[in-house]
């Protein structure tokens, strides 16, 4: 049996009483021009139902060694949260403390 504990609390998850909550992000560098295949997947992927013309892309994509795509500019990570935790990111995902987004009333 897989245990899940939440990434933030460690508290463990039980999937039988707790709800386990996922959260994924993903961040990579937003690449406005052309110049790499990676940068056309998701216009290929709308218009070809052609097996083959998704194969020679994701060729394309392992061949690919554009730098903007290296390991330490696209992230994907995945977290487990407990209900508790997940409350608390959805309200501020980003960590921010509090105080500090919320100055625009002063002068
Ligand atoms: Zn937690």
């Amino acid at each position: 049996m897989i245990h899940y504990s939440c990434d933030i609390c460690q508290r463990p998850i039980h999937l039988h009483s707790d709800v386990r909550h996922v959260v994924k992000i993903e961040v990579f560098p937003a690449v406005e021009d052309g110049g790499c295949p990676c940068d056309d997947l998701e216009g290929i992927e709308a218009e070809a139902d052609h097996l083959e013309e998704m194969q020679d892309l994701l060729e394309q994509l392992d061949d690919c060694d554009d730098p903007r795509m290296d390991q330490d500019a696209a992230r994907s990570m995945r977290f487990d949260l407990c209900d508790a935790c997940r409350q608390r990111f959805v309200k501020n995902p980003l960590g921010l403390k509090s105080g500090t987004q919320l100055n625009f009333s002063q002068n």
